[in-house]
């Protein structure tokens, strides 16, 4: 065999690759293709952002900005306020979000249940203004999971006020330990899984970073 055959039979073999290559993106596109031409229906979606990693708060905001950056309303409840400045709140109220704090710190500093029972329901009855609002595109309920485990906040006044809001209102919540039927309910749910976290290497929370 010469040396021309050898690069003949090479050029052979990248031509059946690319070939093959062609037509499985090929299928693989027919199958996206028809996936989004069946899905068609429009509506207000529940996500829920879950688990024991870092990402949920920081991804649900991010979903607030993409959603203000189209010229749309969005607001936020957060249900547990740390000891920090919220870099997010500082930048998006001037463009116009609604922020609503609930009025304690974090929850298992207070150690005091009536203060902090007293404080999630005020927020709660913000929330379900929010969420009877049809002006207002996205609401974002950062860290709600918690109000139900410690059953500061009814499960079922949750569940009526998601089911029973606007059609096209999106809603957003995060938190660890979500409870299952609120999972049940919700459109799209992630969990974060924690492989690694900087904090469990004695690196402290930093801003602009973890707040
Ligand atoms: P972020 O706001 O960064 O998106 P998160 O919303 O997923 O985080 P929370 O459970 O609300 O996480 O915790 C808030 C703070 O705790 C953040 O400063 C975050 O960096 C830190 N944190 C999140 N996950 C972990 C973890 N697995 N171990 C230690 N600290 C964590
Ligand atoms: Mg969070």
């Amino acid at each position: 065999m010469t040396q021309s055959d050898n690069n003949l039979d090479n050029n052979e073999a990248a031509d059946t690759k690319a070939e093959r290559h062609k037509a499985r993106q090929q299928k693989l596109k027919e199958g996206v293709d028809a996936k989004i031409a069946a899905a068609q229906e429009e509506k207000g979606i529940l996500l829920v952002l879950t688990g024991n990693g870092k990402g949920k708060s920081t991804s649900g905001f991010g979903a607030v900005t993409r959603c203000v950056g189209h010229g749309q309303k969005a607001a936020v409840v957060q249900f547990i306020k740390g000891g920090w400045e919220c870099g997010e709140r500082n930048l998006l109220e001037k463009v116009g979000v609604e922020f609503y704090v609930m009025g304690t710190g974090f929850t298992w500093e207070t150690q005091d249940r009536e203060k902090d029972v007293a404080a999630a329901e005020s927020a709660w009855l913000d929330a379900e203004k929010l969420l009877k609002d049809e002006s207002i595109n996205m609401v974002l309920l950062d860290e709600l999971t918690y109000m139900v485990t410690y059953k500061y906040i009814e499960l079922a006044r949750v569940v009526e006020a998601l089911k029973n809001r606007p059609k096209m209102q999106h809603v957003i919540i995060t938190g660890r330990a979500c409870h299952r039927e609120i999972i049940e309910l919700a459109d799209t749910v992630s969990e974060v899984q924690p492989i690694k976290h900087a904090f469990n290497d004695g690196i402290k929370a930093q801003l602009g970073f973890d707040y």
